[in-house]
């Protein structure tokens, strides 16, 4: 037998040495969803680390949505969408999309890791440049890398290095992509300053707004139209369905040449199963409530302005964040791991993101408010936290 080095070893041992370093993955079964209440071992716990920031994931309206039309429908879409597996949920969903969005068509992806995916690789060749602020999500990275796309990161909300980044390559294409709100941080990019960039640059500009649609917006159209951004100056728009819509997927949204464009060559739209159409009518039904009851962007952000204040008495180590995404800077891995065990014991659930989903150091309680949660709820997590010492090991 050959000395060939085994890949099962390997791994294995790769997880023991994350394990070594504190930063093991852990998998918990949650036995029962009520809200922002989760029940998880026999025990009930008050959430805090959902995306689900307008409440809509519970939602009768949506629910009721899900099961017409899948008793009209079905459950599963049958096949890709270019084959037979495009139905008219999935056409109305598009077309409310991009009406929302202030776009002339958007696509569906079955994620939003498989839209990034897929539009880098259309729009990217070898040898092509894709400039992104570091602190961008996994899926963008990859991306840019699967695509065989030259990555420049740039540090984060320095558009003054991204402006560098794109002058040593001024003979490239160039496809510049941030988050909008970022997820780990909360903090919105400079949109208006990196879109001016892109225009006098002649790049492309793309924003992957997972964490701001439904959010940010007087309709929740997002960060993108918030900041008074059109289609010209943001011709790529990815948003996610799985975040304040409750529901799950993403879509593409731009001109109807992009669109096009990436039904011709975007693998990840092609070679897929189409989202489950009582889905996509689930998530239609989403789109409704976000855009007309205003009241759940208002409730949110009357709790986050409620949390931020109570976090500034007590002098917690809060990142600056305008949105749900309220982040608590620990440091170490093993405190930020240590004092999300602390408020697990007294009934509350955060997760604290380690190394290397953030930088080393830079360990955090992510802390994410909803309109589901109540002002007494972010009280009582206030009160938990005085007690905490944190940025202290407990
Ligand atoms: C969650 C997220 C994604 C991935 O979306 P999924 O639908 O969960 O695959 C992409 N980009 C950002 C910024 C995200 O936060």
């Amino acid at each position: 037998m050959t000395q060939r080095p085994d890949l099962l070893a390997r791994l294995a041992l790769h997880a023991q040495q994350r394990a070594q370093a504190g930063l093991r993955r852990q998998l918990h079964t949650i036995d029962r969803v009520d809200g922002v209440w989760l029940e998880r071992d026999g025990r009930r716990l008050l959430s805090f680390c959902s995306n689900d920031y307008l409440g809509l994931a519970q939602h009768p309206s949506l629910i009721a949505a899900l099961k017409r039309a899948a008793d009209d429908d079905g459950v599963g879409s049958g096949s890709a969408h270019l084959i037979s597996g495009h139905r008219l949920a999935h056409a109305a969903l598009e077309e409310a999309l991009a009406e929302w969005t202030g776009r002339e068509r958007a696509l569906l992806f079955s994620t939003g890791y498989m839209a990034n995916l897929g539009v880098m690789q259309a729009l990217l060749e070898r040898g092509d440049v894709c400039v992104q602020d570091k602190l961008n999500h996994a899926c963008l990275l990859d991306g840019a890398q699967l695509a065989g796309a030259d990555l420049k990161r740039y540090p984060h909300a320095d558009v003054d290095a991204a402006a560098r980044q794109l002058a040593n390559r001024g003979d490239a294409p160039v496809l510049l992509a941030t988050d909008g709100v970022f997820s780990m941080d909360g903090d919105i990019a400079p949109l208006r300053e990196l879109a001016a960039l892109c225009q006098r640059e002649g790049a492309t500009f793309m924003v992957d707004d997972a964490h701001g649609l439904g959010v940010l917006g007087a309709r929740g159209e997002g960060c993108v139209a918030d900041a008074g951004l059109d289609q010209n100056e943001v011709p790529v728009l990815m948003a996610t369905l799985g975040k304040a819509l409750g529901c799950s997927g993403a879509f593409v949204a731009g001109s109807a040449a992009l669109i096009d464009g990436l039904v011709q060559a975007a693998r990840t739209y092609i070679y897929t199963t189409a989202m489950p159409p009582a889905l996509a009518a689930a998530t239609l039904a989403a789109v409704r409530l976000a855009q007309s009851e205003t009241w759940r962007r208002e409730r949110l952000h009357t709790l986050i302005a409620r949390f931020r204040q109570g976090a500034g008495q007590l002098g917690l180590p809060l990142m600056p964040s305008p949105t749900a995404i309220q982040p608590l800077l620990l440091g170490e891995a093993q405190t930020a791991l240590e004092v999300a065990r602390t408020l697990e014991d007294q009934g509350f659930l955060v997760t604290a993101i380690r190394p290397p989903t953030v930088p080393q150091g830079k360990a955090r309680l992510r802390i994410t408010l909803s309109a589901a949660h109540t002002e007494t709820d972010v009280d009582r997590l206030l009160e938990a936290l005085s007690r905490v010492p944190a940025g202290h090991p407990v």
